[in-house]
């Protein structure tokens, strides 16, 4: 329900609130087809916003389509400008046949464009839809005029049933381009919702388990979760032990070990163990709940987005609408009515350029198929427009710089006694005993290499501090530093953990684990420097995990970052009057990715935060940021470009239109008309094409 806010809070006096406009008024609704392509993992919510698009979309569709034969049939049959083409023909009143089809046309397909004026002027910022009814209705109903005088009076007068139709047309195919290129607005609360399950086990008084839907638990009810389920509320540990994998909700970045009196977020995953939990919060003071206010709060924010596109038809509309009064009243005091309304007519019909009905769809459609092909989706067009003017960049640490896996960074010798695949062999080997996720991590490393794991003759695990065992005669301990008393002098990333090897008494190797930086993260905050972007790590992670990452990224950091924080952050930053970026994963991140001018969730994350971004970034790779900066700054120039060809010369266009040359002989002709429309639509549509990105460097 809150999808068409979080387009709208986009596009805040754009298209799409008249889509959304369409779609209070329930007329779109019996086009159900067209859902099947975006609907496949949003299966279930019609009444959000992105059906409700999808709606929109198949609409345009349709509406080209439908109006294309009528709309050809008005071309063939009336000249252009007063210019009677090589493949025109006309019959005795086929002037009336062709008044009668610009007015099935005019309702059927000119329909969306009223509604959409009147949702502008409801909103005093008349701007496409305004100036595209304008120019619609002017023509229309002067050609009307021009029928009716011509058989009254019996002098041909000049029609414009060419220019509407064909403005129509565009107009129509432009929207319809434009909406394929909008991805759906997914619904973040729903899939919010799915992570935590529908029923608890709950524990009773004679200790019988109670299977209850989460909706109905109280605080102080006892809950079972097994190994590998979701916990169903937020609550404390009673009893029992395991690891708790909190890293989408919170961004820890390895599953944390918990026990009898800690905290459990509901939506977390239990690892191995039975947990019995006593719940803390329900309903509107958990965690998920939280999560899920902070997104209905981004998205009821509204947006400072403008839009190039429709400032510019903003003024064109005001242009013409006063020109045309101008000229009418000048022409009435020195000419003749017949005058006045020729001059006025042609102003209007000329500030309404057909090209501007292509220029932005076009160079949308464009990047939108270049941003797929470097592994972005595009979801909210606006997005480039916004991106490339970005003051602050927000990163999550795990999963967005960092892979999210805790792997092992590093393996040392200490005694040349052992080669170090040896080493690998005897780690691989005694981890064997353990079901730590240090051991599962050393388990794959060894395998990754081809390296047969030691055989151990007996494994023990010390609890809390690591595994020991026998292997040929030898005692070997692989501990933690703290276990093993001694403080060794080895250089490892930030933020790892080190346990050591141990032979008998003596330390022969050392393995450091950690989340380890994504390969393109520090080609990122490169281009981020280059681009005057500041970039600042934002991360649920401890404080020692976070420096490490930020350390070597050699960037700003924040550590223990609540998904309240985050978006506290992003807010703040654009009370600064900042243009902010935000990139992330989680749930955690979700609110401050809605809330950003520009969200950009990691295509392997969460779907919450896939839904609440408007750029996702389809293989998970950091790196494609660097093409998407390069993709906002390409698109936005090729919009202004074409909005120049394709609006820009009407504004000399429309005082020759007015007649403001007149009195020395220059007005415009309907041929120089004709010829700017033509051409200025060609221009423009090969422009867009024009659009491309740099070739990739590192392939
Ligand atoms: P824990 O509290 O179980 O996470 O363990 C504390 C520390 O002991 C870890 O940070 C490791 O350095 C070390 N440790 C525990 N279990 C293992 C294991 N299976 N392999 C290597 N080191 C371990």
């Amino acid at each position: 329900m809150n999808n068409d806010n979080r387009y709208s809070s986009h596009n805040h006096h754009d298209y799409d609130d008249m889509y959304k406009l369409k779609h209070e008024h329930g007329i779109t609704d019996e086009h159900g087809y067209h859902k099947d392509q975006h609907q496949v993992h949003h299966a279930g919510h019609d009444h959000s916003g992105d059906s409700g698009h999808d709606h929109h979309h198949g609409n345009f569709k349709e509406l080209f389509l439908k109006s294309l034969p009528l709309g050809i049939i008005i071309m063939l049959l009336s000249p252009m400008y007063g210019f009677e083409l090589p493949f025109q023909f006309t019959f005795p009143y086929s002037d009336i046949v062709v008044a009668i089809l610009s007015t099935i046309l005019i309702i059927y397909g000119g329909r969306p464009f009223y509604q959409g004026a009147v949702d502008e002027f409801k909103q005093k910022e008349p701007g496409m839809m305004a100036l595209v009814s304008l120019g619609l209705s002017v023509s229309y109903l002067y050609s009307i005029y021009a029928v009716i005088i011509t058989y009254v009076t019996g002098e041909h007068v000049m029609d414009f049933f060419f220019e509407f139709a064909s403005l129509l047309l565009i107009m129509l195919l432009g929207h319809w381009i434009e909406m394929k290129a909008i991805g759906e607005a997914g619904d973040a609360q729903t899939e919010l919702a799915k992570l935590v399950p529908k029923d608890a086990h709950v524990v009773l008084e004679d200790d019988s388990i109670e299977i209850r839907p989460v909706a109905d638990l109280q605080v102080g009810d006892l809950i079972r979760v097994q190994a590998g389920e979701n916990v169903p509320a937020d609550g404390t540990i009673e009893r029992g032990e395991s690891r708790v994998n909190e890293a989408l909700l919170t961004g820890e970045s390895k599953a944390v070990k918990k026990g009898p009196g800690d905290k459990v977020i509901g939506g977390s995953t239990n690892g191995e163990g039975v947990l019995y939990i006593k719940v803390l919060e329900t309903g509107d003071k958990s965690f998920i709940s939280q999560v899920q206010d902070l997104i209905s709060q981004a998205q009821s924010q509204p947006s400072r987005a403008e839009n190039i596109a429709q400032k510019v038809a903003g003024w064109l509309f005001y242009i013409a609408v006063i020109v045309a009064l101008i000229a009418f009243v000048v022409w009435m005091v020195i000419g003749d009515i017949p005058t006045a309304v020729t001059f006025t007519i042609t102003t209007l019909v000329i500030a309404c350029p057909h090209a501007l009905g292509l220029a932005i769809p076009l160079v949308t459609a464009r990047s939108t198929s270049l941003g797929a092909s470097r592994g972005l989706l595009v979801k909210d067009r606006q997005a480039l427009e916004i991106a490339q003017d970005a003051d602050v960049m927000i990163l999550d640490k795990t999963g967005t710089l960092t892979t999210g896996e805790f792997k092992v960074l590093d393996v040392e010798l200490f005694n040349n006694k052992y080669k170090k695949e040896e080493i690998i062999a005897l780690l691989a080997g005694i981890e064997g005993g353990s079901s730590h996720p240090i051991a599962q991590s050393i388990i794959s490393f060894a395998e990754q290499q081809d390296i047969r794991p030691a055989s151990f003759d007996s494994i023990d695990v010390i609890s809390g501090a690591g595994v020991e065992g026998k292997a040929g005669g030898h005692r070997y301990q692989l501990i933690s530093q703290k276990a093993y008393g001694r403080n060794l002098d080895i250089d490892i990333p930030k933020g790892a953990t080190l346990s050591v090897l141990v032979e008998n008494d003596d330390v022969i190797g050392a393995v450091a684990l950690g989340d380890e930086l994504k390969p393109t993260s520090k080609e990122l905050i490169k281009v981020l420097k280059k681009n005057n972007i500041q970039p600042i790590m934002a991360t649920g992670d401890n404080e020692k995990a976070a420096q490490g990452a930020a350390e070597d990224l050699g960037i700003e950091y924040r550590s223990n970052q609540s998904p309240q924080d985050k978006y506290e952050l992003v807010k703040t930053l654009k009370d600064e009057g900042k243009k902010v970026i935000m990139v992330g994963d989680g749930v955690n991140d979700a609110p401050s990715l809605a809330l950003a001018d520009v969200g950009i969730a990691v295509g392997a994350g969460t779907q919450v935060a896939l839904d609440s971004a408007d750029v996702i970034l389809t293989q998970s790779d950091p790196g494609d940021i660097e093409s998407f900066i390069e993709l906002a700054h390409k698109t936005t120039r090729k919009m202004k470009q074409n909005l120049f060809w394709g609006a820009g010369y009407n504004f000399i266009a429309i005082p020759l239109a007015a007649g403001i040359l007149a009195p020395i002989g220059i007005t415009l002709s309907p041929a120089l008309g004709a010829i700017l429309m033509s051409v200025s639509t060609v221009i423009v549509a090969i422009n867009a094409i024009l659009l491309n990105l740099d070739p990739k460097n590192n392939g």
